[in-house]
């Protein structure tokens, strides 16, 4: 179905990207479409509320959050629909990149509600561009899985593409996901963006073997980290199950687990802690 945002009478919900640090990012246009609405959906009211006191515009404001998306895109479809300027912006950079907003979209559209994007700053992006890996292509992958187990899946299915990869990454689990993206793609070239747009940007440009050595201590505040793609000439991907099958046939077989994991490792060449680790998380 083709649609024009600005030159049709439809509804339009407005999806405003936001600072991700530095508060000087916000564009005229962003003031202009968000001074211009009747409500702001937003992730978190307090934060919204703080950009909106510095910039001087006062909305009224209501909380879209993962918890409660269906519901309250719901009930703003129907506040577009009766006449209500709607616009939606996360905590910060775009709403729908490791953020919600992603429901509520779906919803309006479905609604024949068009959307309209306000540019803005993305950490991804921002990252990529000044990494030095930033190819033709590449490949955003966000936050990697909690779970150890599932995370290293994750990683090996990444583990064969060409693209530049990005990912998101909290201070708590720097060091786990460093050491794990070291154990899983090897000694790759790689950069750690932190802090950007703000006063403490830094860039950390080294192999993924020195930067899993990196003190976390020093490794605070907001981070992304791009990795370049595969050379294509790794191992092939041998998934966890079919690892953990390896072991148990040999352990079966009569041979302990520790020489069974030795021996899986000779085989693949995959990394002896990484089969053991798969052997004791399953
Ligand atoms: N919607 C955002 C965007 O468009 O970039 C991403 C939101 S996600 C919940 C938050 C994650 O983005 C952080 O954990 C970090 O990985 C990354 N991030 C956000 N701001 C950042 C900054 N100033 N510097 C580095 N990374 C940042």
């Amino acid at each position: 179905m083709r649609s024009l945002n600005y030159e049709s009478n439809r509804p339009l919900l407005y999806l405003v990207a936001t600072p991700i640090g530095n508060l000087q990012e916000v564009s005229p246009r962003t003031i202009e479409v968000l001074s211009s609405v009747d409500l702001i959906a937003c992730e978190d009211t307090r934060v919204t509320g703080k950009l909106l006191s510095l910039l001087g515009i006062k909305k009224d404001l209501i909380s879209l959050r993962e918890h409660n998306e269906v519901s309250v895109s719901q009930e703003l479809v129907g506040k577009i629909l009766t006449g209500k300027k709607v616009a939606y912006m996360s905590d910060a950079g775009y709403p729908c990149i490791s953020d919600p907003g992603s429901k509520l979209v779906r919803i309006c559209l479905e609604n024949e509600i068009n959307v309209a994007p306000i540019s803005g700053p993305n950490a991804a992006l921002n990252a990529l561009v000044a990494s030095g890996l930033c190819e033709d292509h590449f490949y955003f992958h966000g936050f990697l899985n909690a779970k150890e187990s599932i995370r290293l899946e994750e990683l090996r299915t990444l583990a064969q593409r060409k693209e530049t990869l990005i990912f998101y990454e909290s201070p708590h689990r720097i060091q786990k996901t460093l050491e794990d993206l070291f154990e899983i793609f090897g000694n790759r070239k790689a950069c750690l963006a932190r802090e950007l747009t703000k006063k403490h940007e830094e860039f950390i440009r080294c192999g993924l073997e020195e930067m899993s050595k990196i003190d976390p201590e020093t490794l605070k505040g907001e981070m992304v980290i791009v990795v370049e793609g595969s050379s294509g000439e790794e191992k092939p991907i041998i998934s966890d199950a079919e690892l953990l099958k390896m072991v148990n046939s040999m352990v079966e077989s009569g041979m302990s687990t520790k020489d069974a994991i030795k021996k899986v490792s000779e085989i693949t060449k995959i990394n002896k802690n990484a089969i053991y680790k798969i052997v004791h998380l399953n």
